[in-house]
């Protein structure tokens, strides 16, 4: 790690390892083959991953993960048809507003901060709703940190045949997915995630089939995945400048990766690194949203204590005072804050932050162990 950096547990960006940060220590021409060859070992190694060899294409697109989600959905969907997003959070919501801002119609189930959207649900409105085409949901939602049950909703599109798109953004790397089992029009992810690259383009695993028929119909000319991909197929570049130094980096980190033993080590490593956050948090007295059932190996939501004492702007600047940077709650029903797994963190990163989560909650007057929430929110295990 570089020093004085200071860890972040804001999945993403995210911490990065040295070896990736060095591997952006060079130009490279974007018309070159020497930089050509390095986005077609990225698409490989990613396609591999997501067990899609003989059934998808996997496409790069510039810019954050919202850029990727954008593209896919205005390339695959329709413009006369009618989508299903189920939401469970801010990632659901946004989907949905890109679609209403692509004049794509649309109607969804929204269950709230975080309950997840359950499979019989989605049956029955596929069943009422016989003019749904598409299916979209969110595989894990950062807002909470929910681990949807992506396999049950796969099932009922499949059986209802429909199509799914995952946003598998902070999933995709550290949790198994099999596109062609599941299976699944699309899957959509970024370099800045699980794979712990640094930031600066997205891509979607994307049915071959689908996408081949998918000419013409996104109303965006740089966002178009079709054209994307017709020309990287004709001359290995991206269609617009590319993000160079990203992609370096993220080969490195692809290849560290499957260093670590592919998606197994990585979700060995996070789920660790939660289950030793939730057990160091919950013995300083904080407890988590939701219960362990649904809880993530990606971000962890834990309530804030019911103190007049805490300050969640304070609490962040002695945390960050002790050399880690954390993420505020996103939810509307309780106050809240977040924990990342992902990243280069490892045991004694862990560990310290824990440490210094104590001591910022002395700093802020508090005794440990913290008083609990203001209100319990409802079980999930009654869902
Ligand atoms: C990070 C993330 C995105 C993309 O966000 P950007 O800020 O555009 O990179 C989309 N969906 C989910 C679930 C995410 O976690």
């Amino acid at each position: 790690m570089t020093p004085n950096d200071p860890y972040l547990l804001t999945p993403g960006p995210l911490t990065t390892s040295l070896s990736v940060k060095q591997a952006m220590l060079h130009d490279w021409g974007s018309w070159d083959n020497d930089f050509n060859e390095l986005t077609a070992e990225v698409c490989a190694r990613l396609l591999r991953v997501a067990g899609g060899q003989d059934s998808h294409v996997c496409v790069p697109m510039q810019g954050s993960g919202t850029f990727a989600v954008e593209a896919t959905l205005g390339t695959l969907v329709p413009r006369n048809s009618t989508t299903l997003v189920l939401m469970n959070g801010a990632y659901g919501q946004r989907i949905s507003k890109i679609l209403d801002r692509l004049g794509r119609r649309c109607l969804a189930i929204d269950k709230g901060d975080y309950h997840p959207p359950r499979g019989d649900e989605v049956a029955r409105t596929l069943r009422q709703h016989p003019e749904i085409d598409q299916v979209v949901v969110v595989h894990c939602e950062t807002s909470s940190g929910i681990l949807n049950p992506i396999p049950e909703i796969a099932e009922v599109c499949e059986k209802a045949g429909k199509r799914l798109i995952i946003d598998s953004m902070s999933a995709f790397g550290a949790l198994p997915v099999n596109v062609a089992e599941l299976p699944c029009a699309a899957l959509i992810s970024s370099a800045n995630k699980c794979f712990e690259g640094v930031p600066g383009f997205g891509f979607a695993i994307v049915d071959k089939t689908l996408l081949s028929e998918s000419e013409g119909q996104c109303h965006s000319l740089s966002l178009d995945l079709y054209d994307q991909w017709r020309y990287m197929e004709r001359t290995g570049q991206w269609r617009y400048t590319p993000p160079t130094h990203v992609v370096a980096a993220f080969l490195q980190a692809l290849r560290e990766h499957e260093a670590e033993g592919g998606v197994a080590g990585r979700l060995a490593r996070y789920s660790r690194n939660r289950d030793r956050l939730v057990a160091g948090l919950r013995e300083l007295g904080f407890q988590t949203l939701l219960a362990d059932e649904w809880l993530s190996p990606i971000i962890t939501t834990f309530l804030s204590p019911d103190s007049p004492d805490f300050d969640f702007p304070r609490f962040y600047e002695a945390i960050k005072a002790r050399g880690f940077l954390i993420y505020p709650g996103k939810l509307t029903v309780a106050e809240s804050f977040r924990l990342g797994c992902i990243g280069q963190l490892h045991d004694p990163q862990i560990d310290a932050v824990v440490a210094a989560i104590a001591d910022a909650c002395q700093s802020l007057g508090m005794s440990v162990p913290v008083p609990p929430p203001a209100a319990a929110p409802d079980n999930l295990e009654n869902q």
